[in-house]
């Protein structure tokens, strides 16, 4: 399941409403439900949705299951999503097909309840397993907030969303001042600490379950935050610069203030298909550059151009 607690997803898409009905009260205690009665609508709704199992019929008109599970395959924001095909009792050899195409497993026509209960189980069951797995793979090991993998990860599905629903995406780099004199002269045990301390305070800082804080390498941190224009990203950076000065650390031999100070870059990007995600990193780290070049302990941010 993605970000968060409560019930698991699932899309149900068939044509025939008296099936959607059946499934629906079948699984509707147990999970959070949604349906699609043609393909079209199925691969609208698991982009905007993110289901965690889609229960997805063969025999429809217009665009039949194997041609939405193709294209979901297709789509990288939907190819990991598990698919379990419904297929009418007399068309065995479409369970071969459905199961040779990649689908988890496959629920016969006319439904039984019990069976549609435990099968289902058993696909979420693996996909929480799968997620929590891939969440603890995705932890920095020192600070315990994302790490870089996590961050190109999500900077991927973010930016092509974006490019989707044509919303704008902020990105934030972070890197504290003068560290090398921290760790020369607190040791590299409180420079450990200190990077603790000041990754809370930022994961503290920013407010969305979309936005995602990111150690990005060193004391470097990247924080993305989808939906975000430049005026949301400045806010969210000013506040992040003085919590982390409001933490008070004794940084005696910054060259920049007498505690410990961050510098952060800031872009923002409307996306487009021609528009490369690593243009926002860029920015960010131009940005970083200038805050650190005109004195650091501050905030510089601009917007991402398209390309010439
Ligand atoms: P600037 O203000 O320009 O960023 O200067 P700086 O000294 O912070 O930057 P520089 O990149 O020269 O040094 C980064 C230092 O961060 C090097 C290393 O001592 C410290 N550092 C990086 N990763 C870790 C870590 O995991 N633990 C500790 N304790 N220190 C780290
Ligand atoms: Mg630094
Ligand atoms: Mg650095």
């Amino acid at each position: 399941m993605t970000e968060g607690v409560g019930k698991a997803r699932i899309l149900i898409v068939d044509d025939m409403p008296q099936n959607i009905r059946l499934l629906h009260d079948t699984l509707r205690d147990d999970y959070r439900t949604f349906f699609a009665t043609n393909g079209e609508e199925a691969l609208r709704t698991a982009a905007e949705v993110s289901p965690d199992l889609v229960l997805l019929d063969i025999m429809m008109p217009e665009m039949d299951g194997y041609e939405v599970f193709r294209r979901m395959k297709e789509d990288p924001l939907l190819k990991d999503i598990p698919v379990i095909f419904l297929t009418a009792m007399e068309q065995e050899e479409h369970e071969t097909t459905g199961l040779q195409m990649g689908a988890v497993d496959y629920l016969t026509k006319p439904f039984n309840p019990s069976l549609i209960t435990l099968r289902v189980k058993n696909q979420i069951e693996l996909k929480v397993q799968r997620d929590m797995l891939a969440e603890l793979a995705n932890l920095d090991g020192l600070t315990g907030v994302k790490n870089r993998r996590a961050f190109d990860e999500y900077l991927r599905r973010e930016w092509l969303r974006a490019v989707r629903y044509r919303h704008p995406v902020s990105l934030l780099m972070i890197d504290i001042d003068n560290f090398k004199c921290f760790n020369d002269h607190y040791g590299h045990v409180a420079g450990d600490d200190c990077l603790k301390t000041v990754a809370i305070t930022m994961v503290k800082t920013i407010e969305r379950p979309s936005d995602l804080l990111a150690r990005y390498g060193g004391e470097e941190f990247a924080c993305l935050l989808p939906e975000t224009a430049s005026d949301g990203a400045l806010r969210v950076a000013h506040r992040m610069r003085e919590n982390i000065v409001s933490l008070n650390i004794p940084h005696a031999y910054s060259d920049v203030s007498d505690v410990v100070t961050v510098s952060i870059g800031v872009a923002t990007a409307f996306p487009c298909r021609e528009m490369p995600p690593e243009l926002l990193i860029k920015t960010a780290d131009d940005q970083l550059y200038d805050a650190k070049r005109t004195g650091r302990n501050r905030v510089l941010g601009t917007e991402v151009g398209l390309p010439q």
